[in-house]
């Protein structure tokens, strides 16, 4: 396994990576980009282990709810290139059992590389997001056909591909970029039903970076932001070579979206779990400043917090439903159960507004506006600060001005934005988790629950 260092030395590969329209020379020195990769590196000396052979406690696969429960708590304490790397490895493995009756041969090939990674201790994010062109349009339709990743040219000994994948998050700090088609493909469009690995540093890869980080100097007033922030990457295949073993798909249309539903089932359940903590987190700040402002007894403060806190209770209660139905494989592996993944994660992301919208109703215009810590500082206006974001002597001004600064990082600046539009896009946007949850619900179930309350059994099984 990998230190820290070794980690930061790594990254030192010869990629090709820009940010604001510079390239980036030393990503682990990079002031902004840098703080990312430091995050990662704390990851790799938390889980570091010397035995030969070891793998990270991050990487193993739960094999009952007990354990799933186990790594979901885990990983709400890893930094985010850690998680995505399990999540992948999850993906692969959930992939390889899928095409395993089709293409053994492929499933074999996917499971020798994940021992290959873990021995490895690679760090791997998802590239499933193209770039698409015209929504309304197949992939063989598009104006340019290079919209979605495909295969450019075969030789012997592997494949060229090109095109691009958006929004990749961490992609500038792992190693590997997991390639697989956005969707499900059609016949006709073999070239675009891809999946293979793509070592970050492979020539014809190029990266482009942005990033929510705080752009103030005094990250003081940035307490979510300022300590982690996970760049985006915009990752182009500008013909890249990638050798045989490193291909899982190269045609087999009718195969390309499993490896996407595979990987949006641990994307989701990530995505529910870390929705479970911001919810409660909302709640708690909700609560948190109405006391500080002296209004947590008020009857429409104390509504709209019951209101946040019953959204809190049913993703949490969603999040146990999905580890506590999980399905175990044939391998032994425990997947999350879908439908109570896919229903949490689409209420919690379609909510999220609404529980912001109750937070600043409840907060006050200081969420935007409360002085930063350099003008508590000061001699000649600091002390004044103090005593009039005071509310009265329980509650400190620099204590409130505090709660307000995390409100407003979290909700209302840079991550706030992040937050609002990551929720609802992450894991595929609204419409792919409705989607996936009406594929997953009973629904003759549904219809002879209704035809019973009706009183007309003798239509069940019949419509
Ligand atoms: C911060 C962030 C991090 C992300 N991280 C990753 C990552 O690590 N890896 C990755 O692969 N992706 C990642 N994503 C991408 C995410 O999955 C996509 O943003 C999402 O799938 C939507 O795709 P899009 O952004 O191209 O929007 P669009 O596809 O343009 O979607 C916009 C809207 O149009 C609708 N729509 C699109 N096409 C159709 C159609 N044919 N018919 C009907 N409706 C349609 C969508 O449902 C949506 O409502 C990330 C996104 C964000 C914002």
């Amino acid at each position: 396994m990998m230190t820290g260092d070794e980690y930061r030395r790594s990254l030192d590969d010869g990629r090709e990576t820009y940010f604001e329209g510079q390239p980036v020379i030393d990503i682990a020195k990079h002031p902004m980009l840098g703080i990312t990769v430091d995050s990662a590196a704390a990851g790799y000396d938390r889980f570091y282990d010397p035995t030969p052979g070891a793998v990270g406690a991050f990487m193993h696969v739960p094999g009952s709810a007990k354990e799933l429960r186990e790594q979901v708590e885990l990983h709400e304490t890893v930094d985010l290139l850690t998680h995505v790397t399990y999540a992948s490895i999850m993906t692969l493995l959930t992939a390889a059992d899928r095409i395993e009756a089709t293409l053994p041969e492929n499933a074999a090939r996917i499971r020798a590389w994940v021992a290959e990674a873990q021995r490895r201790d690679v760090r791997i994010t998802q590239c499933i997001t193209d770039s698409k062109g015209d929504r309304s349009r197949r992939p063989s339709q598009q104006d340019d056909p290079d919209h979605y990743v495909r295969v450019v040219a075969r030789r012997d000994d592997g494949i060229v591909i090109r095109g691009a994948k958006l929004h990749i998050s961490a992609a500038s700090m792992g190693h590997e970029l997991m390639t697989i088609p956005t969707k499900s493909m059609k016949s006709g469009e073999e070239q675009y039903s891809v999946a293979c690995m793509v070592p970050v540093n492979a020539p014809g890869v190029k990266i482009i970076n942005t990033t929510y980080a705080p752009r103030h100097h005094d990250t003081r007033d940035f307490p979510i932001s300022g300590r982690h922030h996970t760049p985006e990457g915009f990752v182009i295949f500008d013909d890249v070579f990638v050798p045989n073993e490193r291909v899982f798909l190269d045609g087999n249309p009718e195969l390309a979206g499993i490896f996407a539903h595979s990987l949006g089932l641990w994307e989701r359940l990530g995505g529910l779990s870390s929705m479970a903590t911001r919810y409660e987190a909302l709640v708690g700040f909700a609560q948190l400043i109405s006391e500080a402002n002296g209004l947590d007894r008020v009857g429409h403060i104390k509504e709209k917090i019951s209101e946040m806190l019953i959204n809190a209770t049913l993703i949490r209660a969603t999040l146990e439903a999905a580890i506590e139905n999980c399905h175990v494989t044939s391998d032994g592996a425990a997947f999350p159960d879908e439908l109570y993944t896919n229903a949490g994660k689409y209420h919690g992301a379609a909510n999220w507004s609404l529980m912001v919208r109750h937070l600043h109703d409840i907060g006050g215009g200081s969420i935007l506006t409360a002085p930063g810590h350099a003008d508590f500082e000061n001699r000649q206006v600091g002390h004044l600060a103090r005593k009039y974001m005071g509310t009265m002597q329980s509650v400190d001004g620099l204590y409130r001005t505090r709660l307000f600064h995390a409100i407003r990082d979290l909700t209302a600046d840079a991550l706030g934005g992040w937050n609002a539009v990551t929720n609802i896009q992450a894991g595929g946007g609204l419409y792919a988790q409705r989607i996936v949850s009406r594929l997953h619900y009973d629904m003759d179930r549904a219809k002879e629950t209704a035809l019973r309350t009706g009183h007309m059994e003798e239509f069940i099984g019949k419509v």
